[in-house]
C-alpha cells in the first residue's frame, strides 16, 4: 500500500495479539481451541480496586487529570517503589500511561535517536524491537541460548557496545522465557554500564509479583546508574488488569518530564477511573499477590512436566512470569498432511490446525526455532493442551 508511511511499513503486528485474534475468529467459528497465546492472567481484578473504580466513577471523577497522572497517584506509586522495591522517587519522576506498553514507548521515543543502537538480549519481549523501529533506532539483538538460562551476561554486553549504544532493554522476570536475572548478575551488567556514560537501561519489571525464586530485585537500586535506569511497572499482571490499561514508569525527572511532554500530545493522561483503581492497586500489600503467585507456580509444574515428556520438545524451567519458551529444532524438517516444519511459525500454525491449540511463534521474541506458550489458564486447560500437542507433534514425519 504505497500510500501508508514507511515508519508504520517498517513495523510488523504485534504477534501475541495476532495469534490471539486468530483463535478468538477460529473459536467464534465453532472449533474448540485452547488459547495458550495472549498474556494475560485469568484471575479477578481484586474487589478493593473494582471498588475504588466504582467510586470514582460514581463521585464523577470524570475529567482530564495532570498528564502524568494525579499526585495522589503517583505519590502512591512513589511510596510502593520506597515499601516494595526500597526505590526512592519523588512524584516529579513517575509517568502514569496506557499501559506500561505506553510507558515503554514514551521512554524509547524520548531517548532513541536515529541511528542510535538499542541492545536487545534476545529471547525478548515481542515490542521492544518494533518500538526502537518506529523510533528509527537500531534494535542490536544478542542471542542467548537456554544453556545461560537465556541471559546476558557481562562479557558479551560489553563486547557489543558501540559508540552509538543508547539503551539496553530487558525483562525481569522476562516474557518470553521466565528468567529472573539474580541480584549478581545485575551487579555484574551494572559494571559495563557505569563505564558507558550514555547508556541507560530500560528495566521492565511488570512481572515482579509473578517470581518463583525469590525476592524482586530492580536495576535502580544500584545507585551508581540509578540516574539511567528506567523502571517499567504496571497493573496488567499482578493484579489481573489487563483491559484496565494502567501502567507507569520512574526515572530522572528529566526522562519523566520529557515523557510527560510526549504523551501530553499523543494521549494525555489514562483514564481518570483507571487511575482511581490503579492507586487501590498501589495500596495493596505484594502479600496479596502471592495466591495469584502460587497458582501460576503450580500451573507452571504442571505444564513444564506434561511437556517435558514429549519427545523431541526441549523445555526449559522458568523461574517468573507465566510463559514456557520450548525448542523446537528436533522437529525442523518433518512434515505431515501438507505442513512441513521450517521454524516456529510452521510449527504454530500447525499447532493450531492439528491440535486446535494456539501459541505464538518464536520469532516475535527473536528466536525463529522455539514457540510460546502461556500457561495463565485453567490447570484442565492446560493438561487438554499439552495432550493435544503430544498427539499432534507425534503425527510429524
Ligand atoms: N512488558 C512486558 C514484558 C509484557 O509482557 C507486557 C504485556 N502485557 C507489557 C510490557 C505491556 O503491558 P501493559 O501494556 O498491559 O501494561
Ligand atoms: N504482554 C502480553 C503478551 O506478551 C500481552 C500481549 C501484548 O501486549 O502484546 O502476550
Amino acid at each position: 500500500m504505497g500510500f501508508l508511511s514507511k515508519r508504520v511499513d517498517a513495523i510488523i503486528e504485534s504477534q501475541t495479539i495476532a495469534m490471539a485474534r486468530k483463535s478468538r475468529e477460529l473459536k467464534a467459528a465453532g472449533i474448540d481451541i485452547i488459547s495458550l497465546s495472549l498474556g494475560e492472567p485469568d484471575f479477578k481484578t481484586p474487589d478493593t480496586i473494582k471498588a475504588a473504580a466504582i467510586n470514582a466513577i460514581e463521585t464523577d471523577f470524570s475529567y482530564y487529570t495532570h498528564v502524568s497522572g494525579t499526585l495522589e497517584l503517583r505519590q502512591a506509586i512513589c511510596n510502593k517503589l520506597k515499601r516494595d522495591n526500597q526505590l526512592d522517587y519523588t512524584p516529579e519522576e513517575i509517568v502514569v500511561s496506557t499501559g506500561a506498553k505506553q510507558s515503554i514507548a514514551n521512554a524509547v521515543m524520548c531517548l532513541i535517536d536515529p541511528g542510535d543502537e538499542v541492545i536487545l538480549p534476545a529471547p525478548f519481549w515481542v515490542s521492544y524491537q518494533q518500538i526502537v523501529s518506529l523510533a528509527e533506532g537500531h534494535a542490536v539483538i544478542i542471542h542467548c541460548s537456554m544453556e545461560q538460562n537465556f541471559k546476558i551476561d557481562a562479557a558479551t554486553l560489553e563486547k557489543h557496545i558501540t559508540p552509538k549504544t543508547k539503551m539496553i532493554m530487558i525483562s525481569s522476570p522476562c516474557n518470553p522465557t521466565g528468567a529472573v536475572y539474580s541480584k549478581e548478575e545485575m551487579a555484574a551488567l551494572v559494571k559495563v554500564i557505569e563505564k558507558h556514560p550514555r547508556i541507560f537501561i530500560l528495566a521492565d519489571e511488570i512481572y515482579e509479583h509473578i517470581n518463583f525464586v525469590g525476592e524482586h530485585y530492580s536495576f535502580a537500586r544500584f545507585e551508581s546508574i540509578k540516574d539511567r535506569v528506567i523502571t517499567v511497572n504496571g497493573v496488567s499482571k499482578g493484579f489481573a488488569m489487563t483491559g484496565w490499561r494502567g501502567g507507569y514508569m520512574a526515572a530522572n525527572k528529566s526522562i519523566a518530564t520529557a515523557c510527560d511532554k510526549i504523551q501530553g500530545q499523543f494521549t494525555s493522561a489514562t483514564s481518570s477511573i483507571t487511575q482511581k483503581a490503579i492507586e487501590a492497586a498501589m495500596q495493596l500489600p505484594k502479600e496479596s499477590t502471592h495466591s495469584m503467585r502460587d497458582a501460576f507456580l503450580r500451573r507452571r509444574n504442571l505444564l513444564v512436566e506434561k511437556l517435558q515428556a514429549i519427545p523431541g520438545l526441549k523445555c526449559n524451567v522458568p523461574e517468573g512470569a507465566f510463559y514456557l519458551y520450548p525448542e523446537i529444532t528436533s522437529f525442523i524438517g518433518k512434515s505431515h498432511d501438507g505442513f512441513s516444519i521450517k521454524n516456529g511459525t510452521d510449527m504454530s500454525l500447525f499447532l493450531l490446525e492439528k491440535a486446535h491449540v494456539a501459541v505464538v511463534p518464536g520469532a516475535a521474541f527473536g528466536e525463529d526455532k522455539y514457540i510460546r506458550l502461556s500457561y495463565a489458564t485453567s490447570d484442565d486447560k492446560l493438561i487438554e493442551a499439552a495432550d493435544r500437542i503430544k498427539k499432534a507433534l507425534a503425527l510429524l514425519t
